[in-house]
């Protein structure tokens, strides 16, 4: 699934020797009368100052956002994010809202702490819910906290499994999410605005969901040879927010408590642990956890592994290159390195391996611009 998976997320808007074939999206193709400066990040094995790989929950079919019955209890699901699940939280938070709200009440339980059951949790305080989140494991032990922080709804799920259905309930979730993240921009959530620049040898393909949410990606055009000094003939820019995802999760757990809600430190092994909870309503973000928690065979882990080094302030853009086998983004606690997608694989330890690749190709990136 590994090359399947990489061919499928870079579909849908294609540079054509030099020339941007947009497929019906309306972003900008003006070139950039000024070239921007980009500072070099230093790229050496003895500037590393941390590791971490985390297990993305993947289906194909995308996530799942639906309500069933279980018993006397109302089962909203909400989880299966991907690669987007940070980006997409607030979204389909929304959207479980809707259908919790739909079933009546005034209180229910949110299975799982990571930053779709924390969104969910906190969307359904605000209606005035009483909520008890809980989680088998809290920040900073959850996926979410391995969550880079680039808020693109990528590697979410694979074009050709998913129905008409679900995409029109994915673009409403990611228009969604990017309002909500508008809200969150300043110090407190540690999100901002930031450049990205993906870079590559060939003509290649963004991901199908660019040219679908040309809206969201309004600054999107292409980067010719002239503007950067990086060893790519090929490129794109556009602007998204960063979310410095460590410091955003305690806000929003703060948030959460701050508003009243409680937390249970609490591991369901099958649908029928549910009878004990006191809600009769129950909202599902668990992630992977809902692969054998509710039998989801479809769902399977895809590991990602983390290589941070020293901070570096100047850096003020995020870099995707070659197929999204590298990617830098420029945080607070450190130059976040990454790219990799092991399809089910779901031990948690980082391997020497991709950290060899991932410096090595770094390194070649940005020694040309020292
Ligand atoms: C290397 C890497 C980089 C990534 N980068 C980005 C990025 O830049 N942008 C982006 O948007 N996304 C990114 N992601 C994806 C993102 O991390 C996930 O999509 C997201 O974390 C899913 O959130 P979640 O809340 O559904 O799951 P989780 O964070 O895994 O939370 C699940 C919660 O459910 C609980 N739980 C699970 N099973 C049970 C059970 N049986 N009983 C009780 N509780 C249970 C867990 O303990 C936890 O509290 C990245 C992922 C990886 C691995």
């Amino acid at each position: 699934m590994k090359d399947h998976h990489r061919r499928n997320s870079l579909k849908g808007i294609a540079i054509r020797e030099g020339n941007v074939d947009l497929k019906g999206c309306e972003a900008q193709s003006r070139s950039n009368p000024s070239p921007r400066h980009f500072s070099p990040v230093r790229v050496s094995k003895d500037r590393i100052i941390r590791r971490l790989a985390g297990v993305r929950p993947y289906r194909p079919e995308g996530f799942v956002v639906k309500r069933e019955q279980f018993e006397e209890k109302v089962v909203v699901h909400n989880y299966g994010h991907g690669g987007g699940g940070l980006s997409l939280s607030w979204g389909t938070a929304h959207l479980a809202m809707e259908e919790a709200l739909a079933a009546g009440g005034s209180s229910c339980a949110v299975l799982g702490c990571g930053a779709v059951g924390l969104a969910t949790a906190i969307l359904m305080q605000k209606k005035g819910w009483k909520v008890t989140i809980y989680a088998k494991d809290l920040p900073p032990e959850t996926t979410s906290n391995v969550a880079g922080g680039q808020w693109t709804p990528t590697s979410v799920y694979s074009p050709d499994e998913v129905t008409p259905a679900f995409r029109i309930q994915f673009c409403r979730a990611s228009r969604l999410a990017y309002g909500y993240f508008q809200a969150l921009v300043g110090d407190y959530y540690g999100v901002r605005w930031t450049e990205n620049f993906w870079f590559e040898d060939k003509p290649f393909e963004l991901p199908d969901f660019f040219a679908e949410l040309s809206d969201l990606y309004q600054d999107l055009r292409e980067v010719s040879p002239e503007e950067h000094p990086f060893p790519r003939r090929y490129g794109y820019r556009f602007t998204t927010p960063q979310i410095e995802t460590p410091h955003y999760l305690n806000a929003i757990l703060r948030d959460y408590r701050c508003a009243g809600g409680n937390i249970v430190v609490k591991t369901f092994h099958e649908p029928a642990d549910l009878r004990v909870l006191p809600e009769a309503v129950v909202i599902n973000c668990t992630g992977l956890g809902s692969k054998t928690l509710f039998d989801d065979s479809t769902l399977r882990p895809v590991k990602g592994q983390l290589t941070f080094l020293q901070p570096q302030p100047e850096i003020d853009y995020i870099l995707t290159a070659d197929q999204a086998q590298l990617y830098m983004m420029p945080r607070r606690d450190g130059i976040l390195l990454g790219g990799s997608f092991e399809d089910d694989v779901s031990d948690l330890q980082p391997t020497a391996e991709f950290e060899e690749r991932v410096i090595a190709g770094h390194r070649e990136l940005f020694n040309a611009l020292e």
